[in-house]
């Protein structure tokens, strides 16, 4: 312990007595990587101050939203004056409109959006959404994907098709389950036999098309392509779960990078959040028309929030979508995302440390493994006690990552190509201290 982690210690032993762990939501308790998580008091661009006045470079960014970095004055800006004149009305407005406008400028797939609060409200609405438009009950889902903590949602494998998957939360009687069909991602027969076997009663595929949420996987577009297709042939809607990719990976999402390698391509419902909220609680799903239609009170699926389209939410997603829009964005952060990425594989190759990275976008991942996981399995083999004594070696340098493994990293329009060598920098002094 150093005497400037005590504020840090003495705020988490306080939390641990008022909110279950310490936390709100349970991977901030670094529970995988040991030690006391850091109270952020401020932020500002690219950095963090903890509790105790230290300075992180922050490549978590609230988990994927602040895309801008923190605190951007065209942002607070938009929030304030928003703020200014009511901070909810439960009552429509006109700014849930301008937003609607922009994404689904953006996104051709989306003729329609509704907006909502979380990602996790988003995807369960739009499986629900699938649901009552096919008729149908089951729905894919891949090994590995996260799409919130909907009951459904929280189950891993079974031993095969033939038996179901398993529960990963306590509370989720397997009944619920009993819909959830949960398959190898990126592997085509696991998906053509399961298509094989309840093509007729799926209602929809949900995928992370770039998942952020084992590392970094990308789906193939071989993978994509069959999935695209099986869906069609079945009458089962395929939704991309883009909460993290979309405005993330490129102006137009994951979509618009399988649009390019498969003529046509395109999903047809869409789940948003992160970075359409810009940091405030705002996420959405969408899709054609017809489909969307089928939501009360046009039709008979319900789904509403006292929240929902919240004037300050939706000013401070508005402000977000209009810096991001600017020519030359996605092209810079991406670049300096690859910097980085590039900086810690060849760091770790000086060092003899097995490590592989990718990325797109503002959005990267790495692994110490010798080639990059194309799976969750693959993902698992992972030493968790190496990433440990990386997270905490790059902690302790003032970078901060995810405190977990599992989780994609992000990289703002703030982080300057000093904040990308300082990081460089760190990670290669671990990697030596990880090669001895
Ligand atoms: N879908 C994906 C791909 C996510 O990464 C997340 C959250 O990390 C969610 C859904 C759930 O979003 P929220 O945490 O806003 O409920």
């Amino acid at each position: 312990m150093t005497p400037n982690t005590d504020l840090n210690i003495a705020l988490f032993e306080r939390a641990q007595a008022l909110i279950p762990g310490g936390v709100n939501s349970p991977v901030r308790a670094f529970r995988a990587v040991g030690g006391t998580p850091r109270f952020i008091r401020r932020a500002q661009g690219a950095w963090l101050w903890d509790a105790n006045g230290q300075r992180f470079i922050d490549y978590i960014g609230s988990w994927g939203p602040m895309i801008l970095g923190h605190a951007h004055p065209a942002v607070l800006e938009a929030v304030h004056q928003a703020a200014r004149d009511g901070l909810s009305f439960g009552a429509p407005t006109e700014r849930e409109l301008e937003l609607a406008e922009e994404i689904l400028g953006l996104l051709p797939s989306m003729e329609m959006i509704r907006l909502v609060s979380s990602g996790t409200e988003a995807a369960m609405s739009a499986i629900r959404l699938a649901r009552g438009a096919t008729g149908r009950s089951k729905f894919i889902k891949f090994e590995g994907c996260y799409h919130g903590h909907a009951d459904a949602l929280l189950v891993r494998a079974g031993s095969g098709l033939a038996t179901l998957g398993t529960a990963t939360s306590a509370g989720v009687p397997p009944e619920v389950l009993q819909h959830t069909l949960v398959l190898e991602y990126n592997a085509i027969e696991q998906l053509e036999q399961a298509f094989a076997l309840h093509g007729s009663e799926l209602a929809c595929l949900v995928i992370e098309p770039i998942a952020g949420n084992m590392n970094l996987v990308r789906a193939s577009v071989p993978f994509m392509r069959r999935c695209r297709e099986l869906c069609t042939q079945h009458g089962a809607l395929l939704v991309f779960d883009e909460v993290m990719t979309g405005f993330r990976v490129a102006l137009g999402g994951a979509q618009s990078l399988y649009a390019r390698e498969i003529p046509g391509f395109k999903p047809d419902l869409t789940v948003l959040g992160k970075v359409i909220g810009g940091g405030m609680p705002l996420a959405a799903f969408g899709g054609p028309r017809a489909i969307m239609e089928n939501l009360a009170p046009s039709g008979a699926v319900y789904q509403a929030g006292t929240l929902s389209g919240n004037p300050v939410a939706t000013a401070c997603g508005l402000a977000t979508l209009r810096q991001i829009k600017e020519p030359g964005f996605f092209a810079a952060l991406a670049a300096r995302t690859r910097a980085l990425v590039e900086g810690l594989e060849g760091a770790a190759a000086a060092e003899g440390v097995a490590l592989c990275a990718d990325s797109e976008g503002g959005m990267f991942g790495f692994f110490l493994l010798p080639e990059l996981p194309r799976n969750y399995a693959q993902v698992l083999r992972s030493d968790g006690a190496r990433f440990n004594r990386l997270f905490h070696g790059l902690l302790a340098r003032g970078v901060c990552i995810a405190p977990a493994l599992y989780e994609a990293g992000f990289v703002s329009a703030a982080h300057s190509a000093d904040d990308i060598a300082q990081t460089v920098a760190a990670a290669h002094e671990v990697f030596r201290e990880l090669s001895r």
